[in-house]
């Protein structure tokens, strides 16, 4: 099966990430919930060490992007208005509604 990748990446309604893929789907993904399930190894090692009940609130510079960058040919590496730039999103898993 053929990998699809994102034709188009934009913001809508400063709420979420929509992608449209290569394969003619859409994808509209919540800012906040990418925010909180960060892929990166500091955002994963925070979680661990908080309780299961534990809910984060996000401010709003923290579930905005400045910024949205390509890596290789398999993810996007989103960039947060608080400067936060370390997570790595796959397209697999962006497609799937992983995040
Ligand atoms: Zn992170």
């Amino acid at each position: 099966m053929a990998e699809s990748t994102p034709v188009k990446i934009d913001i809508k309604d400063g709420r979420y990430l929509h992608i449209q893929w290569s394969d003619g789907n859409d994808s509209m993904l919540l800012l906040a919930n990418l925010r909180k399930s960060c892929p990166c190894a500091g955002c994963l090692a925070e979680k661990l060490n908080k309780s299961a009940s534990y809910i984060p609130l996000l401010s709003s510079v923290q579930s905005q992007l400045k910024n949205i960058k390509t890596v290789g040919t398999y993810a996007v590496q989103l960039i947060w208005q608080d400067g936060h730039d370390t997570g790595i999103y796959t397209y697999e898993k962006l497609r799937e509604g992983k995040y």
